[in-house]
């Protein structure tokens, strides 16, 4: 049944590609191939798929065909920007419906996106999935991406139902469910802020006494189809409320604000990157935010000035990311504090790399994403702002190199808390 071309990764096994199996896989392989258009019937799916239900909450919008080779072909659905040429597909969460014991070889197409007015497809950042049958428990498997501009792969049904995700998920029913487990806690405070443009409401949790002489703020889910950033919240909050001697010390010098999710449309829809009137919400926080069509933004950046003319600037902000690199973004914009900023960004890039398994290292002397989270904040107001990514494929600092899963970024959420707990020790007391 295995054709050449398209390389099997077994489920019943868990196993990630043998070197046998990728040195067997032609690196030129033909694409499958669907039969021209005719007047005559289509031959009925034989792969044991039945059906690709994509109705319920964070799905992702797709459609899909049979291959001449049984191949399932999904096509994914883009997200566009507006006013832009900008275009993303890479947020990927199904469930399969199908024969118990099928073996199913999957292309999942429509991966050309355009970044920054640059054309590229994602397949290439694409190494892993992750597969699960009751949505709770998930397991990670390796793709075969060497083509360039599709992933292909291919499982066994366990059962009638699996869950197959770029991602573990982290959905709104998830982050529901820890906002229920922190409300009432007497360190803790969830205030909406402001809504989405469908009408979702968004919250700041914050973690800590008002009073600490420091303030970090998190932003996690600009980006709808990166969870990692959930993950890491949810390791952090989890760490800082455990009630324990450190956590008593790292609440006493510091006082965490956190917007958990912030494009929970988009979390919602199953959608890759922007918000539902085509506006990136990690862009243009140089300039003072469209309220009509980022509201998302809108909301966030009145708490911001309200803090601020309370005498609660943050002294850090970080918005929290994944993709292919895993990567501290320092942007640079011409500001006269820049050097402080970036010996200040040294530090915490040591402290990561001490007390989590950070070890991407930041991003280059020329970098610059003009418009970020991390660019804007520091442009506009000051604040040492970063953007940090989550490699999406393995956690290269982690001595067996594992596949990502959400407990490893909770760890590494856990482990911030030491972080900016000796960041702001070394930079002694409030400025
Ligand atoms: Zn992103």
């Amino acid at each position: 049944m295995r054709r050449a071309g398209v390389v099997a990764v077994a489920l019943a096994a868990g196993a990630a590609l043998t070197a046998a199996e990728k040195a067997a896989a032609p690196k030129s392989a033909a694409a499958p191939t669907v039969s021209a258009p005719s007047s005559s019937p289509i031959v009925p799916n034989s792969t044991g798929l039945e059906f690709i239900d994509t109705s319920f909450e964070n799905a992702s919008p797709v459609w899909y065909e049979q291959a001449t080779d049984g191949t399932i072909l999904v096509h994914l659905l883009y997200d566009h920007e507006r006013a832009s040429p900008n275009r993303a597909a890479g947020h990927i969460h199904v469930l399969l419906h199908g024969k118990p014991g099928a073996r199913i070889k999957f292309e999942l197409r429509n991966l050309d996106n355009v970044w920054n007015g640059v054309r590229g497809s994602v397949a290439r950042e694409i190494r892993t999935m992750c597969i699960s049958e009751n949505g709770r428990d998930w397991r990670t498997i390796a793709v075969d991406n060497s083509t360039g501009t599709t992933v292909r792969f291919e499982i066994e049904l366990p059962g009638p139902r699996l869950y197959l995700a770029r991602l573990e998920p982290y959905r709104i029913s998830d982050l529901e469910k820890l906002l229920a487990s922190i409300r009432g806690h007497p360190l803790v405070a969830i205030t909406p802020i402001g809504k989405t443009v469908q009408g979702r409401e968004l919250e700041i949790v914050r973690v800590g006494r008002e009073e600490a002489p420091r303030r970090v703020f998190l932003r996690a889910r600009a980006h709808p189809w990166e969870p990692g950033g959930n993950w890491v919240v949810q390791g952090l909050v989890t760490r800082l409320l455990r009630g324990d001697a450190a956590a008593k010390q790292y609440l006493e010098r510091t006082c965490y604000y956190i917007l958990p999710m912030a494009n929970k449309d988009g979390v919602a829809l199953g959608r890759t990157r922007f918000n539902l009137l085509g506006k990136d919400l990690n862009r243009e926080w140089h300039l003072p935010v469209d309220a009509e069509l980022v509201p998302e933004n809108h909301a966030l950046e009145q708490w911001l000035e309200g803090m601020i003319a309370r005498g609660r600037k943050p002294h850090f902000a970080i918005e929290l990311h994944n993709d292919g690199g895993g990567r501290l973004h320092i942007s640079r914009p011409p500001i006269p504090e820049l050097p402080q900023h970036l010996e200040r960004m040294a530090l915490f890039e040591k402290l990561l790399r001490r007390h989590t398994w950070f070890s991407e290292g930041p991003t280059n002397s020329a970098f610059r994403n003009a418009g970020t989270l991390g660019d804007g904040w520091l442009a506009r107001w000051g604040i040492d702002a970063v953007v940090h990514e989550f490699n999406a494929n393995v956690i290269a600092g982690l001595p067996d190199k594992p596949m990502p899963q959400g407990r490893h970024w909770m760890d590494y959420g856990a482990q911030l808390a030491t972080v900016w707990h000796e960041y702001f020790g070394v930079l002694g007391e409030a400025k």
